[in-house]
């Protein structure tokens, strides 16, 4: 199992469904969680929070989509250097390139893998650590 060492991760997600999913398996895993259900809370959350990863959907209702809500996070000194994890039900390779060129650290696919999920964040969390 993952060691989560209580983690915090932001899940920006606005389908109730997959944001509870997430949730349950990552604090059932040792992570703690906060949520944000639009891309303005997402924002806000992560300047409040400072998490340790942010798991960013794309399609969010409200002014600024998940690409969107990335960018200001890139763009503000004290969120910049947090890792930034698409989560998306796409496959398609065109949007996957278009996520990693904004300069996203990565993409989990949507609906998660219930016994995959921990371990495939808390290597985006190893990966920001070493990045730092
Ligand atoms: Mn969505």
């Amino acid at each position: 199992m993952a060691e989560a060492g209580g983690a915090l991760i932001l899940i920006v997600e606005d389908n109730d469904e997959n944001l509870k999913l997430a949730r349950d398996v990552l604090q059932w895993s040792g992570y703690r969680t906060v949520e944000a259900t639009t891309g303005e809370a997402a924002v806000a959350r992560a300047s409040e929070h400072l998490p340790d990863l942010i798991l960013m959907d794309i399609q969010l209702p409200g002014g600024l989509d998940g690409i969107a809500a990335f960018q200001r996070i890139r763009r503000d000194g004290a969120t910049a250097h947090i890792p930034v994890v698409a989560f998306t039900a796409s496959v398609m390779t065109s949007d996957r390139e278009r996520f990693t060129a904004a300069g996203f650290d990565g993409f989990m696919a949507k609906p998660i893998n219930v016994r995959e999920f921990p371990d495939q964040v808390r290597a985006f969390c190893e990966r920001g650590r070493a990045a730092r």
